[in-house]
């Protein structure tokens, strides 16, 4: 069966037999805009009550990814990557939320190897090819400043509201594809007030598992650096994947004043808020501010040189 169809089946009868909690119906949708330096950006804030019933701070005794409830499953396995599942997120926050899990216990500490990075890339083709106006991007938070709640490895997937482009498509937009190599920078915003890396991809040309593990490992080296510098002594980054460019954004802390809770989605310009005070607390404190707090200083125009990793 046709991989998008499986995941609609399989989410649709989870949904209807009461195994997923999705409270996605109820869920309330706010376009924001912030504005820096005449440059906007757009965000969308939600509210998503089900997000309460999260598990906040998985632990490898409690692993849910050890034996994934066999009503989530979507995949035992995903094409030739045989040690790898696709499972539905129980909690989602959009339809069809899904995870590529690692079957055995690897740690979400750890980077994604190429093999993953070919995976992601393999999935997010299929869904392109069966969901022609919606565009999916992928997510990995690693490391204890992230915002990942599971120890077990995982990368998440979700569609993106039709319309909604964040600052990093605008940025990739007419550039040339960024090929690994001393002389190439990835992409930065000098707008914004954190620390992130943006490499575009080449649209009309395959996405070998060499190309996508050289630009990963370039971005990662950029977060190394950066951690590095500021002398952090924990290795926490979110990473975006979409079929036009990679982005990695080195963390300094998962939430904010230990109210809100940003993970990857935060950088793609989801916020997802669960309850009425977070999001009002939000809105006072202004997403690009918080965003910044949880990150680093912007590295745009800073040389690359041999203290480089
Ligand atoms: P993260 O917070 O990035 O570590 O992602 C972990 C995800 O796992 C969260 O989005 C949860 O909604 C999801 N999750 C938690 N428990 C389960 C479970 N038993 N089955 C499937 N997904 C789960």
């Amino acid at each position: 069966m046709a991989f998008f169809k499986q995941l609609q089946d399989t989410f649709d009868s989870a949904e209807a037999c009461g195994h997923l909690i999705f409270g996605g119906k109820d869920a309330v949708h706010e376009t924001y805009e912030e504005t820096i330096d005449g440059s906007l950006y757009s965000f969308i804030l939600t509210l998503l009550k089900t997000l309460q019933e999260r598990p906040e701070n998985g632990t490898i005794e409690t692993n849910p990814f050890a034996k994934p409830e066999p009503e989530l499953t979507v995949l035992e396995e995903y094409k030739e990557f045989l040690d790898y599942k696709v499972v539905l997120n129980k909690y989602p926050v959009v339809p069809y939320h899904f995870m590529l899990i690692s079957k055995d216990f690897l740690s979400q500490d750890t980077p994604l190897s190429p093999i993953e990075l070919s995976a992601i890339y393999s999935i997010l083709l299929e869904l392109k090819n069966s969901e022609h106006d919606r565009e999916w991007f992928a997510f990995y938070n690693s490391g204890p400043q992230s915002g990942a709640s599971q120890p077990h490895k995982h990368v998440q997937f979700m569609p993106l509201s039709p319309g909604f482009s964040n600052f990093a498509s605008s940025l990739v937009l007419k550039e040339e594809y960024f090929v690994p190599s001393e002389k190439r920078e990835p992409l930065q915003d000098k707008n914004l007030p954190f620390a992130h890396f943006v490499a575009p991809l080449p649209r009309d040309q395959e996405l070998t598992p060499d190309l996508l593990a050289m630009t990963f490992i370039a971005l990662l080296q950029r977060v190394l650096t950066v951690l590095r510098d500021e002398g952090q002594n924990h290795i926490s980054y979110n990473v975006i994947a979409t079929l036009d460019y990679m982005m990695i954004v080195p963390r300094s802390n998962a939430k904010y004043k230990d109210i809100v809770g940003i993970n990857s989605c935060g950088y793609m310009g989801l916020v997802l808020c669960k309850n009425e005070k977070i999001l009002n607390f939000v809105k006072e404190d202004g997403i690009l501010n918080i965003l910044g707090d949880l990150g680093f200083e912007n590295r745009h125009g800073l040389p690359t040189d041999e203290y480089q990793y």
